[in-house]
């Protein structure tokens, strides 16, 4: 007997550094467990099944890359990016297209990805892109609403370019409806984690006439699944709502994407094992995208990956 309990503690010695130590002693039995974590994430082996705990403010239902704002749900104060910059003071960031004038803000993360997108358009001989118009504060925008009037801007606070996260592009050479840029940017955009944001299928739910120049930021995977189903943003999250949680594989690339609806300060699971992105819908909850891997920003950058 004696032997096969040395036996016993030696395997289980050898097996230790193999074994998750999180998982095994620490189990989490006094918090409710997630029902769609558990489910789908660990089912599909995208995942361990160690999870953390996470606390989720209220505050951050208006922070992300997935806000909906339009006429329903105004820009939060709490929503515009803290990372906005004036353009022309960014050289490195401004390769291979124009800006109207020397005022265009717009946030760092946004340029960089923009600036790569433009990069893979020129490679495929599209190159006269301008920016006409990114980041505008409530001051700019009322002012534009003023001049211009209802049919072309928007109050302050409900438009998208108060956030950070939005931009208007042109074509140096003729209009976005007619140019080549326009038909890239449509064709290509969301390969890059861009939207256009108001198409023509989609002005009875924007309730915006087609911009074939205003493009909006959502990032990866998020601009593909929009894309493949063919939703608007308004769609979209009104879809994760509806399914609280769906996973999805892009290119090797495997996503959990999950809605928590988000009354008050709250807690909720994470894997810990795991990159992941939490974004508010500016409505009424929060989205978690767990990556099974590295963050990507491209299907370019995930088709190297693979
Ligand atoms: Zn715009």
């Amino acid at each position: 007997m004696k032997k096969w309990g040395f036996l016993l503690l030696l395997i289980f010695c050898f097996c230790l550094p193999f074994m998750n130590i999180d998982s095994f002693f620490d189990n989490q039995k006094d918090l409710p467990k997630d029902e769609h974590y558990e489910n789908e994430l660990v089912k599909e082996g995208m995942i361990s099944e160690t999870l953390e705990n996470i606390e989720i403010t209220k505050e951050e239902v208006y922070e992300g890359n997935l806000l909906l704002v339009n006429s329903e749900f105004p820009v939060h104060p709490d929503s515009i990016k803290s990372d906005v910059i004036n353009l022309s003071a960014h050289d490195e960031l401004t390769k291979g297209y124009g800006l109207l004038d020397s005022e265009i803000y717009l946030s760092e993360e946004i340029a960089r990805r923009f600036s790569e997108m433009i990069s893979a358009a020129e490679k495929e001989g599209v190159r006269h892109f301008s920016i006409n118009s990114g980041f505008r504060d409530f001051d700019e925008q009322s002012k534009l609403y003023e001049e211009m009037g209802s049919a072309y801007a928007l109050p302050a606070g409900y438009s998208e370019h108060n956030l950070g996260l939005s931009l208007d592009v042109g074509s140096t050479q003729m209009e976005m409806a007619q140019a080549p840029e326009g038909k890239w940017i449509e064709e290509n955009a969301w390969k890059y984690g861009f939207i256009l944001r108001y198409p023509k299928d989609k002005t009875a739910i924007t309730g915006i006439q087609y911009e074939p120049w205003h493009i909006r930021y959502v990032g990866l995977p998020h601009s593909v699944i929009m894309e493949e189903k063919n939703l608007a943003l308004e769609e979209y999250l009104d879809y994760l709502k509806e399914q609280k949680s769906i996973s999805t594989t892009i290119n090797g690339g495997k996503y959990q994407i999950s809605y928590y609806p988000v009354t008050e300060d709250t807690t909720i699971q994470v894997p810990s094992n795991f990159p992941f992105e939490i974004s508010g819908n500016n409505m009424d909850g929060v989205i978690v995208t767990v990556f099974s891997g590295t963050i990507h920003n491209s299907l370019r950058e995930l088709k190297e990956a693979e």
